[in-house]
């Protein structure tokens, strides 16, 4: 980095500056073959730092690592051990949550506020959370028909996984991810995103600060080759994995060649629903923060929304209104809500939906269609499209950006139609203040979290994560911990 940024504190810069290592075994290594690759500000577009690239021979180490962890001082640890390292790395996370949020403002182009209110407590009480599990793994004594027979089962953890996330929420993302499986007694290879490295790399200073053996949590900074060779390491039991559908396929696929454990949480395209009956102020806002929240760069961004005919000039008019005030600005100003999307490429792929659905036949209503070459940051206003029809690519795809089709519908079933049509069953939302159609539509949405009258709510306890295209498996809770175990029966004759 040449010069010092605007709004960054000198902790922050200091580390942003500092040559970055793989970690691997406890150390700050350089890769193996010395490559390195740079990560951008997406709220100017400069340099940031260089990032060391991850090769195969990264991916053995790291794996060896994790695994001598694993057969040596973390799996050594007794439970109650492993719950204190996890409250301890929070309170370091804690400790540093303003050079955290930071950190994550500068290399993912997320609003530094955001980060502050959203991000670092949601991380923080994610590893709390799941502090207090690995205390309470417990088997069963079965009580099995054989005489002088004693069978019990034993939880045990599911050993080295690989851990690939995405850039859109580095850091909490890193926190899903960890915490469950250091509950459960395993080890990780975790690989950040190639366009937001750096608080991954700030996080296992801390987690090692914190005191975890060295081994038990490794980062592979790198790119999709980096994660493809991780997945595919014979040495690894479990993946974990956040991004598109289009990669989760490809990893499901070899996961199912190798019969290694797999979670998937994948992309959405989730359905918004307004009944006429609906408090619209509180729809209003709901679908509003539902999409432009992180500028639609979220899995679970309420990106169709559908109002009954009765409403529906009413909600799009005023959504149309506050999409048009709203002010997008670099992510280490405070008073930016709206950052820049994460990088050219998202950029640019945002634009080219933008271009689609008006070629298509689609209205924008709000938001416009961005410069074809960006003049500084990766900046996208909050759009809105009305006159869509349901083939449209707008409607069909995830476009990750702040991009809103709005559609009316006559009555339910309609509304119910519509909203299921898709490949798609992360999320979906209903506002409506009878009791009856709210609980009745969440039964009816074929999505793996429902929305009644609230969008995005969250907690590290309640399961996460989607049907159909969007994933296996769930993330938060008892769930995730469960998909680090496996459950071993032992049979012992009494007789002797
Ligand atoms: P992506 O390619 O799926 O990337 C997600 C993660 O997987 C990154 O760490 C990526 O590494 C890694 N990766 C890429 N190819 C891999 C492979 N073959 N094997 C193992 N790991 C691999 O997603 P993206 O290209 O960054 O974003 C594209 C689209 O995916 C977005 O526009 C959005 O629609 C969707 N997306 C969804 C989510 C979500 O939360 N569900 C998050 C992000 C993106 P590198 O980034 O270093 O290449
Ligand atoms: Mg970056």
């Amino acid at each position: 980095m040449n010069s010092p940024v605007p709004g960054l504190s000198s902790r922050a810069a200091e580390f942003v500056r500092r040559t970055h290592g793989l970690f691997i075994g406890g150390a700050f290594v350089p890769a193996a073959d010395g490559r390195t690759f740079p990560t951008y500000d997406p709220s100017t577009g400069a340099h940031l730092a260089d990032a060391p690239y991850a090769g195969p021979a990264d991916v053995d180490a790291a794996v060896a690592a994790a695994r001598s962890a694993l057969d040596g001082p973390w799996g050594a640890l007794p439970a109650l051990g492993r719950s204190r390292l996890l409250v301890r790395l929070a309170e370091l996370l804690e400790e540093h949550a303003a050079e955290l949020a930071e950190i994550e403002a500068l290399d993912g182009g997320k609003p530094v506020a955001m980060n502050e209110a959203m991000d670092l407590p949601a991380a923080i009480e994610h590893f709390r959370y799941y502090a207090g599990w690995p205390t309470k793994i417990e088997g069963e004594t079965i009580p099995v028909h054989l005489p002088d027979t004693l069978c019990y089962t034993r939880k045990e953890p599911v050993g080295v996984c690989a851990q690939i996330i995405p850039w859109n929420y580095p850091l909490m993302m890193a926190a899903w991810k960890l915490a469950p499986a250091l509950a459960a007694g395993c080890t990780v290879v975790l690989k950040p995103a190639e366009q937001t490295p750096l608080s991954a790399l700030r996080l296992a200073e801390l987690v090692r600060e914190a005191g975890f053996p060295p081994g038990t949590v490794n980062v592979l900074t790198g790119d999709g080759e980096t994660g493809r060779a991780l997945v595919r390491h014979e040495g690894v039991a479990k993946i974990a994995f956040t991004g598109s559908t289009q990669v989760g396929r490809e990893i499901a696929a070899g996961a199912g060649e190798r019969l290694q454990r797999v979670t998937l949480e994948l992309g959405g395209k989730s359905p918004n629903i307004v009944l006429a009956d609906a408090d619209i102020d509180a729809a209003v806002e709901g679908a509003f923060s539902g999409i432009y929240f992180n500028s639609g760069q979220t899995c679970i961004a309420a990106s169709r929304l559908y109002v009954h005919r009765s409403r529906y000039e009413e909600v799009v008019g005023r959504l149309a209104g506050a999409a048009q005030k709203a002010e997008v600005g670099p992510a280490l100003d405070r008073a930016t809500r709206f950052g820049p999307l994460v990088s050219a490429e998202q950029y640019e792929r945002v634009r080219g939906y933008l271009l689609g659905g008006l070629a298509a036949g689609a209205t924008l209503r709000a938001g416009e269609v961005p410069p074809a070459a960006p003049d500084g940051g990766f900046f996208v206003r909050p759009a809105l499209f009305t006159d869509v029809t349901p083939g449209m690519r707008i409607v069909r795809e995830e476009i990750f950006g702040p991009v809103l089709v709005a559609a009316p519908f006559d009555d339910v079933e309609e509304a119910v139609a519509l909203a299921n049509d898709t490949p798609y069953g992360l999320a979906a939302g209903v506002w409506t203040r009878s009791l009856g159609q709210a609980h009745t539509l969440a039964a009816r949405l074929r999505a793996g979290m429902v929305y009644l009258n609230s969008w995005a709510s969250g907690d590290p306890g309640a399961p996460f994560g989607g049907v159909k295209a969007s994933g296996i498996g769930r993330e938060m809770g008892r769930a995730n911990l469960d998909a680090y175990l496996e459950t071993k029966t032992v049979w012992t004759s009494l007789a002797f």
